[in-house]
């Protein structure tokens, strides 16, 4: 929506539609027949090294500019996807970005590369709100877009992780989209973060057809998700306890690498030569192998795991990396 109500224009950003892929050796890997698993290549969206957020900004972007915006405002960790690709789509659309990012200045996680290095590139301007936590940076931004309006501008404030009820129309189509690619879609399989990639998935595909893995971010994924989904329009609704979740890949908590994911990293690798991130898609694969182990993925069955990017992260997370480099000699 629109300040003023309105249902506002799609901006145009990605690549689309994008494919749908066989990935026959990882399912024979865990324990599902050749055909039953298929990977939706949500990371090759296009712009800005792609990733899921760029379905979400397509539908925030066109509120913005339809409202005037001269800058975007959003917020997010230090290695933020979607504080990256909200950079790139504002210089795409000629708009100025402003990041404000959780820590503080000179930390390792304020100097790490990855995604910060591509907010450089793309000539964000990065605010550091602090360690204190969700309502601290919410309350930095909304003082940012005060001292932005004080300039003249015309700020935009992006919702966390795009993960707005506008943001997920995105991933309503993106679920329309997957249909007409395999219309006998059993599960699909999406990493649950700010929870808009996974509502907009159930809006469109229904709570039985869709399964959230918790990555850590929110404190309350299946409340997130729910919330979302009641305020998309023509959409199947879904109360917190009809959603299909697993809690069981957190581990030590947002960010921190678990040994099941990096197991599912080395693992999509090695047999696919397809790259997940450790933040994000490692929690969603390590939750696909472990719902394989328990049956609740079968064989025979179509699975599609959404890809939904994060490549960069990976080059802003040293211990996954050290883990990587240290499998150079690594014999069979
Ligand atoms: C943000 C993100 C997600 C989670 O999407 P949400 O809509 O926030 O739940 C998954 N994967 C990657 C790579 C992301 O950047």
């Amino acid at each position: 929506m629109t300040s003023d109500g309105r249902t506002p224009e799609r901006a145009s950003l990605g690549t689309w539609p994008t494919p749908l892929e066989p990935a026959p050796r990882l399912a024979r890997a865990l324990g599902l027949g050749p055909d039953d698993l298929w990977i939706k290549r949500d990371d090759l969206t296009g712009l800005g090294g792609g990733g899921n957020k760029i379905r979400k900004l397509e539908w925030l972007c066109g509120a913005a500019l339809a409202d005037g915006a001269t800058t975007l405002v959003t917020t997010g960790a230090p290695q933020s996807n979607h504080a990256r690709l909200t950079a790139a789509a504002a210089a795409r659309l000629s708009l100025r970005a402003v990041l404000v990012l959780a820590g503080t200045p000179g930390s390792s996680a304020s100097s790490a590369p990855g995604n910060l290095a591509l907010d450089g590139l793309f000539g964000a301007r990065v605010v550091w709100a602090g360690s204190a936590g969700g309502d601290a940076l919410v309350a930095t931004a909304a003082q940012e877009a005060e001292r932005l309006r004080g300039q003249g501008e015309v700020p935009a404030l992006i919702p966390f992780g795009g993960s707005s009820v506008t943001g997920a129309r995105g991933y309503a189509e993106c679920g329309r989209e997957l249909l007409t690619q395999a219309p006998d879609l059993t599960t699909v399989v999406v990493a649950l973060g700010s929870g808009g990639t996974m509502a907009g998935l159930v809006g469109a595909l229904g709570a039985g057809r869709v399964l959230g893995v918790h990555c850590g971010a929110v404190s309350d994924p299946a409340g997130s998700v729910s919330k979302l989904v009641s305020g998309l329009s023509d959409a199947h609704q879904a109360a917190p306890e009809a959603l299909r979740l697993r809690l069981d890949q957190v581990g030590d908590g947002y960010g921190a690498l678990t040994e099941p994911v990096m197991s599912a990293l080395t693992l999509t690798a090695r047999t696919e030569g397809i790259v997940l991130d450790p933040v994000y898609t490692g929690r969603a694969m390590a939750g696909l192998a472990a719902a394989a182990e328990d049956g609740d993925i079968r064989p025979g069955q179509r699975t599609v795991f959404l890809h939904t990017g994060g490549l960069p992260g990976l080059f802003g997370h040293q211990a996954t990396l050290t883990r990587a480099q240290a499998a150079l000699t690594w014999e069979d």
